[in-house]
């Protein structure tokens, strides 16, 4: 993965071909560790539609897409 570290990634984010390619590409990167809450930095929750994830500590509903 060292090829996609920074501005890289940057570019690679701008070839994809839609909007439904970034989210699932951004969401891949963001919960790669396993989901974390940026409300109550909880782990525990479920996945969505949409690349959402639902919080169960906090009912927060994360997207893939907030805080990039
Ligand atoms: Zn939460």
């Amino acid at each position: 993965m060292d090829v996609f570290q920074g501005q890289n990634i940057l570019s690679f984010i701008k070839e994809l071909p839609n909007d439904e390619s970034c989210k699932a590409y951004l969401a891949k990167i963001k919960w790669s560790e396993g989901f974390i809450c940026s409300k109550c930095c909880g782990t525990k929750g479920c996945e969505k539609s949409g690349y959402n994830y639902h919080c169960y500590g906090c009912d927060h509903v994360e997207s893939a897409t907030a805080n990039t």
